[in-house]
């Protein structure tokens, strides 16, 4: 990586997930890539998570808006549906913020347990397929009684 990759990169990390503030388009892994052409413009490529979650229209309209901040005038959103995007994509610091706000984070393995955010223990129950969003399902936690939201693992 480049400085002036690495520089682009740390303005796009005030660009987070409407719905999940704490997740930034890096910890979600929809940023794919970023560059600068050897004309000076920055192209940006992010590739969607399934519709609706989050919003990719608002993401590209911030995208523009913090590389503009931040005196980059010229501005590509590339969008990529291939390879799709997986919820493995979403980086170890990413599932760390997600359990920290509520949610129980994707499984690399998904017979792995899924554990409560609240308290830890790995016991919970299927309340509904779909929570908040419809890439969340609803469960409560057995043990400590309290309902969170999973981010179901695609
Ligand atoms: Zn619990």
């Amino acid at each position: 990586m480049t400085a002036v990759t690495t520089e682009l990169r740390e303005i796009l990390a005030e660009v987070v997930d409407p719905e999940i503030p704490v997740l930034s388009i890096a910890d979600l892994g929809i940023l794919r890539n970023v560059e600068e052409s050897h004309d000076g413009a920055v192209i940006v490529t992010i590739t969607p998570t399934y519709s609706g979650c989050p919003a990719m229209d608002h993401l590209r309209t911030e995208i523009e808006r913090v590389l503009h901040e931040n005196g980059r005038d010229r501005v590509e959103v590339v969008t990529t549906f291939q390879p799709a995007w997986t919820t493995d994509w979403m980086t170890t610091t990413g599932k760390t913020k997600l359990a920290e706000y509520g949610i129980a984070a994707p499984r690399t393995d998904a017979t792995a347990p899924i554990r409560c955010p609240r308290c830890t223990a790995d016991d919970s129950r299927l309340v509904s397929e779909f929570g908040a969003t419809a890439c969340k399902a609803l469960r409560v936690c057995t043990s400590c009684g309290e309902p969170f939201d999973h981010f179901k693992e695609i």
